[in-house]
Order: C-alpha cells, then structure tokens, then sequence
C-alpha cells in the first residue's frame, strides 16, 4: 500500500517521500502519473493545469486513500504569479505542459511556438534560481526526418540503421523549410531543450530531458464531437477510434507511408518512474522513451485497429475501412512529416536499466477495449440525435 512501504531507488537506497509540482497534471501523461503515484508511492503532487477532467477520479472523493497527498491547482502557466511559489515548495517539477497536437502547429503556429518555448521559460528560470530538479517533457520530433529520407528511394543504405535510428547524442535534428509551418513545435522544443541544457551546464540546474515516442492508451486526447470540439483533430490513435466508432473509414494521410512505433503508457511511465526516483542516474541525461520493437506504417496501424476494434466490439469490420487524404486536405497548407521514428534505447537502457514490454497488439486491445467502453453508447446516441430532431 502506498506510503507503508519503504521505496528503494536503483542503487538500493531509501526513496525518500517527495513533493512534485507537476504542469499539465490534467492531460493524457500526467493523468497516468499521477494515477500511479498516488497508487504505489508516499509522494506528494501539486497538480497543475487549466483543466482537470482526466484526473478528477483521483481529486474526489475526499475519501480517497491519497486524498491531502494531490492537490489541484488551476492555472494557466502563461500568466500566474502563483507558479514560482508552487515551484519553490517542490523537490521536483515536472513540466508536460504543450500544444502538441499535429493538426495545430502548421494552423496555429504562434500558439504552438509561445507554448512550446515561452511558456516554458519561467518554468526553467524558477528551477534554476530557486536550485529545483526538473523533468521536462521535449519530443520524439526533435529530430525530425530521418538521414535515410533524403537517401535515393532505391538507395541500398537506406536499410542501414545508422541512416534511421534515433540517437540522442548524435542524431541530427533535420526539419524542413520554415513554410512547412509543421515544424514549429520541434522547433520551439529543440529550442527549449538547448536551454535546459545551458542552464545545467553555466547554472548547474538539475535537468532530465524526455523525448516521448508516440505514447499511447487511455485517455489520449479526445473523441471530436464527444468530449472534445466536433471539428477538433486530435491525434492519430483517437482520430482512428473515432473513426471506428463511428464506422466510418479510417483517413490515411498521403498514403498512411509514415512510419512511427508506438509504446503503451504505462511501459512508458515506468520508464518516467525510474527518473524521478533514480536523481543520480537520470540528472543531466536527454532520454528516449519508446518502443523499437513496435514499428508499422500508419496504414498498417490502420489495418491492425481495425482488426482489433472488431475483435473487443463483436462488430464486424465495414466494406471500405480506410480512405486516402491529401496532407493538405487533411491538416491543411504547411503541414509535413517525420518518416520514420525508431528510438535507440542505449542510454535509458544503460542508466535506469528500463526496457518497455508490451505489444502492439496487446496495448491496441487494451486501449480499443477502453474507448469501446467510454464512448461507443455516447457515439450511437450522438448519432441518433440528428434524425430523431
Ligand atoms: P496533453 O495535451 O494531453 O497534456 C498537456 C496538458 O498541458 C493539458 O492538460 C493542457 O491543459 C496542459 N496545459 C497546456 N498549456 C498549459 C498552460 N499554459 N497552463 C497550464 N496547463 C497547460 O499532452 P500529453 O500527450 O499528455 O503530452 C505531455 C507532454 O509530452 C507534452 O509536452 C508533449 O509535447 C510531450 N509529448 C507527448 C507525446 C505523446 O506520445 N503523448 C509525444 C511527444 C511529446
Ligand atoms: N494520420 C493519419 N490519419 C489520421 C491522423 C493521423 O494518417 O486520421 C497520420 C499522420 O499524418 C502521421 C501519423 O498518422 O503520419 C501520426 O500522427 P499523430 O497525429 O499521432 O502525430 P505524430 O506522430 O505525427 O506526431
């Protein structure tokens, strides 16, 4: 039970009890971090974001197990005075505050550039003036494209790993014109990320750097129409729920040719886990967090939910069930992609010892079983509703 019993870090030392400020509490990461730090461990969160719908199981009731070790606040990082103060009584912050939905930085780049980068600023600044760990959320798109892609399609060394595999310290960062507006967020990320690393390196800040590689489970950005704007685009795993749900073909973007491999979040805060437990061995690192192992096409992605939808919905797949999209016609002018995405696992591997261990398949089921669950009699009734008027 959490709080009984003592924790122990990598090296066998007691962890321990700590206060967490953590910004973006209320999205998709931070529901399952603290989901599962006030579930197995002692540790305090002073969750902060504007809203708190995914964590509201965890706030009420006050008759909670953890209820006095979470507490909410609502704020908006942009512009509250209150940030500094909440800092300042953490040991740690971890900021997963961001615009990063695709569908927003080539059509909402300013908003994508000021969250991404400015926002972020006093986040760094408090840290490092006040002598304050931080976790800071960066991105898998950081690196962009791969070398490989600007390889001759039938070149022999495009199926040579060192053309594609995504090194932390030593792969480029490779983003395209300034018109494909696309980029904005690696951008400000990468950006972001420079300066974490000079305020360790001239200010001794104590910093841990993630780049995620396409997360994904429950409670992953929203159903458009349901909990979340009819004309919203969220990203691909509830764009193709959504889809499904609705028995509508699943949309693939310029052929659904991109390649991305996808981790469970619950391997991945595993992962996050050993970070904020292990300061020793996680302090001044960048880290790759994903799964190598589970690489597809989008088009193969689609194929598979598909398969696995009908399979957790008893329901059988319909006739057509995906459609080719232009770019342009999907997301709109600006828009460009990351290729392929495969992260080396050496340093994570190496410091926290972490591996992530579940399947495509298996996390899809678990995932598919959930939206299923959430959301299928919500969709029927939505549906219904415009015929009954
Ligand atoms: P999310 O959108 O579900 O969560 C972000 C949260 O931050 C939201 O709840 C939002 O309300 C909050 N927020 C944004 N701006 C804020 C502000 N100004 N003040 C207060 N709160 C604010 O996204 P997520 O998938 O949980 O991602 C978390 C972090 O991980 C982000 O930094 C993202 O760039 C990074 N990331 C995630 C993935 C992934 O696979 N999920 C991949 C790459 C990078
Ligand atoms: N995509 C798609 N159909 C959709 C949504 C996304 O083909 O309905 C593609 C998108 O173009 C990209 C991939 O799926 O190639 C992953 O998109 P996501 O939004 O998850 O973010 P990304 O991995 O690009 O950051």
């Amino acid at each position: 039970m959490a709080g009984t019993t003592a924790r122990v870090d990598l090296d066998g030392n007691t962890i321990s009890p700590m206060t967490i400020c953590m910004i973006g509490a209320g999205g998709f990461i931070g529901s399952h971090l603290c989901e599962k730090l006030m579930s197995e461990t002692p540790h305090t969160v002073l969750a902060v974001d504007v809203y708190n719908d995914k964590i509201k199981h965890l706030l009420e009731p006050d008759s909670l197990p953890w209820s006095g070790r979470i507490q909410f606040h609502r704020l908006n990082i942009k512009n509250d005075s209150r940030l500094e103060g909440l800092i300042k009584c953490s040991d740690l912050t971890i900021n997963l505050a961001a615009i990063c939905t695709p569908a927003d930085y080539n059509t909402r780049p300013l908003d994508t550039i000021y969250s991404n980068f400015i926002d972020a600023l006093p986040v760094v600044k408090y840290c490092s003036e006040n002598s304050k760990r931080l976790i800071h959320f960066s991105t898998c798109e950081v690196y962009g494209k791969t070398i490989g892609s600007y390889l001759p399609k039938d070149s022999p060394l495009r199926q040579d790993p060192a053309y594609y595999i995504l090194k932390e310290d030593t792969s480029p960062c490779i983003f395209g014109s300034v018109e494909k507006q696309r980029w904005s967020y690696a951008c400000a990320k990468q950006l972001i990320e420079r300066l974490i690393y000079a305020e360790g390196a001239e200010n001794g800040l104590e910093f841990t750097i993630v780049r995620p590689f396409n997360w994904i489970g429950p409670r992953m950005d929203f159903i458009p129409g349901i909990d979340g704007p009819s004309e919203g685009v969220p990203r691909v795993l509830a764009c193709f729920s959504n889809n499904l749900l609705r028995r509508e073909p699943l949309k693939l973007v310029d052929g659904g040719e991109s390649q991305r491999t996808f981790i469970y979040i619950k391997d991945a805060i595993e992962a996050v886990f050993l970070m904020i437990e292990n300061p020793a061995r996680a302090s001044g690192h960048i880290f790759n967090v994903g799964n190598p192992n589970n690489e597809v096409t989008v088009r193969q992605l689609a194929e598979m939910m598909t398969q696995v939808y009908s399979k957790v919905s008893g329901e059988d797949a319909i006739e057509s069930p995906t459609i080719d999209v232009s770019s342009k016609e999907f997301y709109g002018e600006g828009y460009d992609d990351s290729d392929k995405r495969i992260p080396d696992m050496t340093i994570i591997n190496k410091q926290l010892g972490w591996n992530p261990k579940t399947s495509l398949w298996d996390l899809l089921e678990s995932t598919l079983t959930y939206q299923h669950r959430t959301y299928a009699e919500a969709i029927k009734q939505a549906i219904a509703k415009p015929s009954a008027n």
